[in-house]
């Protein structure tokens, strides 16, 4: 049996850039993988400008007391002033350039407005409420980081650096069938023996969130000839295909004969739970990755082992989920040969974040991955005692 680990390096080992790089309009890149660096095309912001509502004056003409100054102009968000004229105050407003020879924006609290002149109050000291040409960024400043996924605050900073595309990885195409003669969608009648497909909809959810184009084959029947031909027309479409269920080595199981035919697989024996088998290989020159077909098994072992082998095939970087630390709120005495990955939820207990696992944690029962905001790792020929430290990764750091 071949160790979690070692099965996710294998996997990164194996995983290649499959995407090419396109310019997408920068309102449309959210979940898309950065391909190059930016750079801003601008200083962000490109002239001193007002923090504030005030006056903008020269220190110097400021005294101790309360100073009354005559109001010589009005700038507003969008325009440019005049030279301030010393002895004098200018009426300005937030995001408006400061005008040449002020050195200090009063906020409007401290002053009084009297017709055209302005009672400038308080304690006031060089740059006050004076947000400086670039202090966000300079011209010419690299942005973002490649290889990252773009989230909402990339969108807002690379539209503020001027730039109306970004430069990012084409979509991967993934094909994704299920295997299993007892399979029928929701909608349809369930005669005795048939269950509904979970798989697909929760690989098409799964896939969604990473950005790839899913190209949805349904539902492959247990036969050589069925598997052989879904997984051909799979790889004439598709830079990776995905499938459920057939991984094991029954007789119902033709996953492994099928890819021994059209290319190679490696079929493993992880030495995890749930999902032990695992298969990886290529169909011509696609990767193929074959999860167990129960269903928290596929779930879990997308997130953990496919999850990352993809986002690396899509560009990324920076590949594999975080994990943080926290004690257990339970016990669990059977140490085995095999990593666990136990559903579960954190709660602040006692001011500490503690997991607490789910009852039933069998790989059918989906109920598990519903109630949980995350995975516990118990490690391999450990036990655990209440409050010991355990690694806990959010669902947030698996799925997108
Ligand atoms: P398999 O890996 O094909 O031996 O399937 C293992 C178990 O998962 C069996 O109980 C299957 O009925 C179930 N299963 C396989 N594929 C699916 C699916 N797409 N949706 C729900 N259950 C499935
Ligand atoms: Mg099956």
């Amino acid at each position: 049996m071949l160790s979690a680990d070692a099965c996710i390096d294998y996997l990164l080992g194996e995983a290649r850039l499959l995407c090419t790089v396109e310019a997408v309009p920068t309102s449309e890149v959210l979940g898309r993988v950065l391909a190059e660096t930016p750079v801003s095309t601008v200083n962000v912001p490109p002239l001193d400008n007002s923090a504030m509502d005030g006056y903008a004056v020269r220190l110097e003409d400021l005294s101790a007391d309360a100073t009354t100054l005559p109001i010589s102009q009005r700038i507003a968000a969008g325009q440019i002033g005049q030279p301030l004229q010393a002895g004098t105050a200018a009426r300005i407003f937030t995001g408006a350039p400061v005008p040449q020879g002020a050195d200090v924006v009063v906020m409007q609290e401290q002053c009084d407005q009297h017709g055209d002149s302005v009672i400038i109050n308080g304690q006031h000291r060089i740059g006050q409420n004076i947000r400086r040409a670039g202090e966000d960024l300079k011209r010419g400043d690299p942005i973002l980081q490649p290889g990252s996924r773009l989230r909402p605050q990339d969108m807002g900073q690379a539209a503020s650096a001027g730039l109306a595309t970004l430069p990012v990885y084409s979509r991967l195409k993934i094909a994704i069938f299920s295997t299993g003669d007892e399979l029928i969608n929701p909608g349809e009648a369930a005669a005795p023996g048939q269950i509904y497909n979970s798989n697909r909809f929760t690989l098409m959810g799964l896939l969604g969130g990473l950005g790839a184009e899913i190209i949805d084959l349904g539902t492959c029947p247990d036969t050589l000839e069925a598997t052989l031909g879904t997984l051909q027309q799979a790889a004439s479409q598709a830079d990776v295909i995905v499938t459920s269920g057939g991984v094991s080595v029954g007789e119902e199981d033709y996953i492994k004969a099928a890819l021994d035919e059209l290319g190679e697989v490696a079929m493993w024996r992880v030495a995890m739970k749930p999902g032990k088998p695992l298969a990886y290989g290529r169909v011509g020159d696609t990767p193929f990755i074959g999860l167990p077909g129960n269903p928290v098994s596929t779930f879990v072992t997308f997130c953990l082992f496919a999850r990352p082998f993809l986002l690396k095939s899509m560009g990324g970087s920076d590949v594999l989920p975080r994990r943080i630390s926290v004690s257990a709120g339970f016990d669990s005495k059977r140490a085995g040969p095999r990593r666990e990955y136990v559903r579960a939820r954190l709660e602040h207990i006692d001011g500490k974040p503690t997991a607490i696992i789910y009852q039933h944690q069998g790989s059918g029962v989906l109920t598990s991955t519903v109630w949980a905001d995350g995975i516990v790792i118990l490690p391999e020929n450990t036990t655990i005692n209440r409050g010991d430290s355990v690694e806990y990764i959010s669902f947030e750091q698996l799925i997108d």
